[in-house]
């Protein structure tokens, strides 16, 4: 094995899924890694919307990359933002955490960024409602919403109130079916004995969508079943709806017949829809590759990009066969291209290997007791799909602390309708505004374009 100076440097952007499967899969191998993430952690996406409704803590659904790869000394984990890259010299730009500008030299590259949420071209709607892809959105999410019954509770009348208790979402996806479940159960069961003027029973929860149906990808029979279920729970089924404006008081849609309707809402949350980070565009350019409507990097089969047979792409960013943005195809292909870099180094292969995704199904959870699953031929809903989609997420989730930590939390509010993590920050993380009025402390970050809230 040759002396660590003389390794190949493998540079791994990106920690989620893709990046951190890849990366644990290197580094068993002679090489050594660059792990960059902006964040510094591996994030359980798919139980954000649990953080942002108080059930899970951060903590919970999150593992420093760090502390993952301690034990093999030719990982390094680097804090900062990959900004562009130069194929002719191998080098990943990036910028740290305090602005300044970082090198890093590769001799193989995996592009493993995922993706960001996407407005469709109104990211003028981006500061009223938070999209679902980080702890900070988590985070704000949980202050909107428990803010919002805080603030219903100080109103004197009826109508001053129910914007504050009426609480809309945009996108009846996964993310947006199961972000309403939860802000019901927390109305109707966490929150039920805490208020004295006001019911939080009483919460509306409105879910929007442009197409005919919720968590359409589940098929017909599932989606008909979670219609039923989310209609039987009360929530508003608004489908063929366009969202055309989001503002701080509200949103504006309108429906396949023509109609438009305004809504008053003081919490919007947006599921809707993902694109490529700017970084894939930086990478387009600089390798001349291809990208598809959302920005995604056209990959060959093998996961590399055409003409750069040392530059992998995996997971959500990636775009090939039209495969979905899901857990399973950023792991596996996060494995495999870790295997084709392998393959190059230590058997000198040049024709890669063409990536196969196994599918292993999805689910999706509604509501306590009430979840949907798919795999294969096999189609499961209610009770037993909801047992099933708590093996599938405590097996996935990343350390066996945060598994017991996720398992002692979930049986605590099953029995005792109670959740631990309803501390929420005063200041909104992505404008540093004060809570509920729009305006920002003295030497605070500059205001975003809100209206003046105050009630
Ligand atoms: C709310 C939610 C629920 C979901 N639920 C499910 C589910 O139930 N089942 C399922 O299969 N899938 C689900 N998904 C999708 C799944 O989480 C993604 O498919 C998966 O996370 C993709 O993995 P990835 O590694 O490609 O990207 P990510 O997990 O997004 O990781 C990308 C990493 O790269 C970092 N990064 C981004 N840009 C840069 C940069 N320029 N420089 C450095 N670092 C950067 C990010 O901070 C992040 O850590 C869900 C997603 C969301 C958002």
């Amino acid at each position: 094995m040759p002396e660590p100076a003389t390794r190949p440097r493998v540079v791994v952007i990106g920690g989620g899924f893709a990046g951190l499967f890849a990366a644990r899969r290197l580094a068993h191998g002679p090489v050594e890694v660059s792990v960059v993430d902006d964040t510094g952690v591996h994030l359980f996406q798919p139980l954000l919307y649990q953080c942002a409704t108080g059930l899970l803590s951060e903590g919970q659904i999150t593992a420093p990359l760090r502390r993952l790869f301690r034990r093999h000394a030719n990982v390094t984990t680097l804090l900062a933002k990959a900004t562009g890259i130069d194929p002719a010299l191998r080098t990943v730009t990036a910028v740290r955490p305090d602005g300044t500008e970082l090198h890093i030299d590769y001799d193989y590259l995996l592009v493993a960024a995922g993706v960001e949420q996407s407005y469709f071209g109104h990211d003028e709607f981006a500061p009223h409602a938070p999209g679902m892809k980080s702890i900070d959105d988590a985070l704000s999410i949980r202050r909107r919403v428990l803010g919002a019954f805080e603030m219903a509770e100080t109103l004197p009348t009826t109508e001053q109130r129910r914007p504050w208790l009426t609480f809309a979402l945009v996108g009846a996806g996964p993310t947006g079916v199961e972000l309403a479940g939860q802000i019901h159960e927390l109305a109707t069961h966490t929150l039920r004995r805490e208020f004295r003027t006001i019911d939080p029973a009483e919460a509306r929860v409105l879910l929007f969508d442009g197409g005919a149906a919720p968590l359409a990808s589940f098929g017909t029979k599932l989606s008909d079943g979670a219609t039923h279920t989310l209609q039987r729970l009360g929530v508003e089924l608004h489908l063929h709806t366009t969202v055309t404006h989001v503002d701080a008081a509200g949103l504006q849609v309108s429906t396949a017949g023509g109609s438009s309707q305004r809504i008053d809402a003081r919490t919007v949350l947006w599921t809707a829809g993902v694109a490529a980070p700017p970084l894939a565009s930086a990478i387009a350019r600089a390798t001349g590759t291809g990208q598809d409507r959302t920005g995604r990097l056209t990959v060959q089969p093998d996961l590399s990009l055409a003409g750069h047979p040392t530059i992998y792409v995996a997971g959500d960013v990636m775009s090939l066969d039209k495969l979905p943005g899901v857990a399973e195809v950023a792991m596996q292909s996060g494995l495999h291209a870790a295997g084709q870099i392998l393959g190059q180094i230590q058997h000198g292969r040049t024709t890669g290997t063409r990536f196969r995704y196994r599918n292993l199904g999805s689910a999706a959870y509604i509501s306590r007791g009430q979840a949907v699953v798919q795999a294969g031929p096999l189609r499961m809903s209610g009770t037993p799909a909801w047992l099933v989609w708590g093996l599938i997420h405590i097996g996935f989730l990343t350390g066996y602390r945060n598994r017991a930590g996720a398992l002692l939390s979930w049986l605590t509010t099953l029995t005792l309708a109670s959740r631990r993590e309803l501390v929420f920050p005063r200041r909104d993380l992505d404008t540093g505004d004060e809570a509920f009025t729009g305006t920002h402390p003295p030497g605070g970050p500059a205001s975003s374009p809100h209206t003046d809230d105050t009630p």
